[in-house]
């Protein structure tokens, strides 16, 4: 099987991600896209962070109208930090005979290097990126893909129009306010209503 696998904190899902998971299942013609809310993000501090259980629910209400993808739990199931080589390392126990592929926005393919084990990473899936910013130059990105090539990754580069949206932007509107319309599922902002989230 062709498994996706996309991380993210996901604090909340919107539709940036939404779109890109759409456009990786059908670019990569996955049999499977598995989506994975990190525990504690090595990467990012732990402010405004909601639990793990409401992060979980919100991405099954975003994901719920697609077959592919299922949203999984066995990151925040772990009592620790989330280090993406523990969960590829997992995933390969779990699932043998499946080639993953690794989905992330182009500011962490550019960041890659910095990852923890980030040589057994590469050896564990083919690293898959879009474009995270409509501005982001096809040439940085192209520029990654051959550094990392000529380090021993194999590399897939999706091109596709990503929506300016970021869940930092989500939780200044919510905190301001503002509509979110447009920017998340319906269902995502009753929960985070019906919660009082990012309040
Ligand atoms: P925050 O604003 O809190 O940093 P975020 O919107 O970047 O959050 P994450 O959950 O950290 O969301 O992102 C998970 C993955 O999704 C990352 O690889 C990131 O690059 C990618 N991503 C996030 N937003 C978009 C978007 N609008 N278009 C394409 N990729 C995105």
């Amino acid at each position: 099987m062709r498994t996706g696998i996309f991380g993210g904190t996901f604090n909340p899902v919107h539709n940036g991600h939404v779109k890109l998971a759409e456009a990786y299942v059908s670019a990569l013609h996955l049999d499977r896209l598995l989506i994975i809310p990190t525990n504690i993000p090595p990467h990012k501090t732990n402010t405004g962070l909601v639990d793990g259980m409401h992060r979980l629910a919100m991405c099954k209400l975003a994901f719920f109208n697609h077959p592919q993808i299922e949203v999984c739990d066995l990151e925040l199931k772990r009592e620790c930090k989330s280090y993406t080589v523990d969960t590829l390392e997992q995933l390969t126990q779990l699932y043998p005979n499946d080639q993953f592929y690794l989905i992330m926005g182009s500011d962490m393919f550019c960041s890659l290097t910095d990852w923890y084990c980030w040589q057994r990473i590469i050896q564990l899936a083919v690293i898959c990126a879009g474009a995270r910013q409509s501005n982001m130059t096809d040439l940085n990105m192209h520029e990654q893909c051959r550094k990392l090539e000529t380090l021993g990754a194999n590399c897939e580069l999706v091109d596709f129009d990503p929506l300016p949206i970021s869940s930092t932007m989500i939780r200044e509107q919510i905190r301001k306010k503002e509509p979110i319309d447009g920017l998340i599922a319906p269902a995502v902002a009753d929960y985070i209503q019906k919660h009082h989230l990012y309040q």
